[in-house]
């Protein structure tokens, strides 16, 4: 059981404590046999991933902002664009805001996926101020009776102080009226491994992050470092991307996800 979770990217230190527990439920309730032990962790990892609120939280009123952050290539724009197509077919007016003006292809993706989802776009200068971008898209949204903004945001370096205090920035803006920051979602790409949790780590501490987009795991990768993370951190997973197109996300089911890690 250690090797599969160990395999399944779950960590040392999460896997240990997780067969701490384990052992001392084998011990309180006598189980003696490998498919009641198998059953008993998987009851045990199918809790915990449950744990916390897995819907997305959207309050009416004003604009919300769902601030998209994780670092590049994990597939932030991919998954804004599946999170705006199923919005909109919830019947929600969905603005995106191109937060990465760090990278014009990055704008030039969103605007791209904007069409093709039919939502609209709200894009600045290459090198341009993030935050002011956001804003104006919030601004937007409000004269527009619009319900939701989702907005990119830079991925690059981290490990680096600027760009943690820049998403600080980011969020503070969002957060000002007529805006209201309702959902922070990291994106952590399946394959990434160990690095997902210092990633957690970092980006939470910066921008209080209250939901997991866990992506690509429609490849080999079981992305377990998702157990670390809601263990260590708290941070429920709330959708799963399952490839490239605009239909490939489906919300987190914690039964399904613990029954793939041993199959
Ligand atoms: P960003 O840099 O975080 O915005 O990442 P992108 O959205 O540009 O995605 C990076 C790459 O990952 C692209 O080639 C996407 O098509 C791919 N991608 C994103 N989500 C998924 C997924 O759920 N499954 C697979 N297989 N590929 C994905």
């Amino acid at each position: 059981l250690e090797e599969a979770l160990i395999r399944a990217d779950v960590g040392v230190g999460t896997t240990g404590t997780l067969l701490e527990d384990l052992r001392a439920e084998v011990e309180h309730k006598g189980i003696t046999e490998p498919d009641a032990l198998l059953e008993q962790l998987k009851g045990d990892l199918k809790a915990r991933l449950a744990q916390g609120d897995h819907e997305l939280t959207y309050e009416p009123g004003s604009p919300n902002v769902w601030l998209f952050v994780g670092v590049n290539g994990v597939g932030k724009t991919t998954s804004i664009a599946k999170v705006a197509k199923v919005q909109q077919a919830d019947g929600r007016r969905v603005v995106l805001a191109a937060g990465d003006t760090f990278r014009a292809a990055a704008a030039e993706q969103l605007g791209t996926w904007a069409k093709r989802v039919g939502a609209q776009l709200v894009r600045g200068n290459e090198g341009g101020d993030p935050g002011a971008v956001v804003f104006d898209a919030v601004e937007r949204a409000a004269a527009r009776q619009t319900d939701l903004v989702l907005a990119d945001t830079a991925g690059r370096l981290h490990t680096k102080v600027n760009l943690m205090e820049e998403l600080k920035k980011v969020r503070r803006v969002a957060d000002k009226p007529p805006g209201k920051v309702t959902e922070v979602l990291l994106v952590i790409d399946a394959t990434t491994g160990q690095n997902g949790l210092v990633q957690a780590a970092q980006f939470t501490e910066a921008v209080d992050v209250t939901g997991v987009v866990l992506t690509k795991l429609d490849g080999s990768a079981k992305g377990g470092i998702v157990l670390a993370i809601q263990t260590e951190l708290g941070i429920p997973v709330k959708l799963v991307g399952l490839g490239e197109t605009v239909d490939d996300l489906v919300p987190f089911d914690p039964d399904e996800f613990v029954e793939a890690l041993f199959a």
